[in-house]
């Protein structure tokens, strides 16, 4: 990999129903899925994505996007639970195809400012 490369996850978001002792209350549909490909978020065909539960799980996903090391708890957790505290849902981000990015393809800030 040269200089002015870097790799991000393909990741998957899907609702799942990760605590059983509550119901899901926010209109959530199980299995409902989105796609984030380097930084364009993709909603699967038939899918949405109420605008609560991207917002729990959207802080994570630049984290998830990245390699991280073994012991890197961001490496195993994968479930974010609904911002609603009576909602059983949760949103499961699983990693697919590690993909390599350009650093000009995203910004116009040169390489090497800044650091
Ligand atoms: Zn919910």
């Amino acid at each position: 990999m040269v200089d002015d490369q870097f790799q991000l996850y393909d990741l998957k978001v899907e609702v799942v129903h990760g605590d059983r002792a509550r119901p899901l209350v926010c209109q959530h549909r199980l299995g409902d899925t989105f796609f984030l490909r380097g930084s364009r978020i993709e909603i699967a065909p038939g899918s949405s994505f109420g605008m609560w539960a991207m917002l729990a799980v959207l802080p994570f996903l630049p984290a998830k996007q990245r390699p991280t090391v073994k012991g890197d708890w961001m490496t195993t957790d994968a479930d974010i639970a609904c911002t609603d505290p009576h909602c059983g849902a949760q949103f499961r981000i699983t990693r697919l195809e590690l993909k390599t990015y350009r650093h000009g393809d995203f910004t116009k800030v040169p390489l090497g400012a800044n650091s």
